[in-house]
């Protein structure tokens, strides 16, 4: 077993077990517990800020509501990981770490950056379409990952 616990090929370790959240995103963690996938988008114009931020980067203005998303999308672009990050990682690798653009939503506010797991490395491409799958990291703690979803 490494420092980060029995690795799974592709997939890497949660190496967060306490959200750290902060008022301005703590809804997201909430649902995440229920494996809902929710986004703050701006109550003002309708912009999408993922990861949550004080300001709206279009509008400045700072109302957001939260709203939930089918938790599909389609990779916007990726890299495979070949070279572990610490050597005690080795045995996750290779794993895709991508960005997904979410259904639902429109615009560079509503991606979010993720491990792809369950995909192969050699034949993953962009614009394939992925679905979120939550791990149960603990009672308090749900961490989104994609996965393919079949064609
Ligand atoms: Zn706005």
């Amino acid at each position: 077993m490494s420092t980060f616990g029995t690795l799974t090929r592709g997939q890497f370790p949660s190496i967060l077990t306490e959200t750290h959240a902060s008022p301005m995103t703590q809804p997201f963690w909430d649902a995440a517990k229920e494996d809902r996938l929710v986004a703050p988008k701006c109550a003002s114009c309708g912009t999408f800020r993922l990861p949550p931020s004080p300001y709206c980067f279009v509008c400045r203005q700072r109302d957001v509501e939260w709203v939930e998303l089918p938790g599909t999308g389609a990779i916007y672009s990726f890299t495979v990981v070949r070279h572990p990050l610490h050597p005690d990682l080795a045995d996750a690798c290779p794993y895709v770490s991508g960005v997904v653009e979410l259904d639902g939503t429109q615009g560079a506010g509503a991606r979010m950056l993720v491990n792809i797991i369950g995909c192969d490395p050699d034949t993953v491409k962009i614009g394939d379409r992925v679905a979120i799958t939550w791990e149960h990291v603990n009672d308090e703690m749900s961490t989104p990952r994609f996965r393919p979803i079949p064609a």
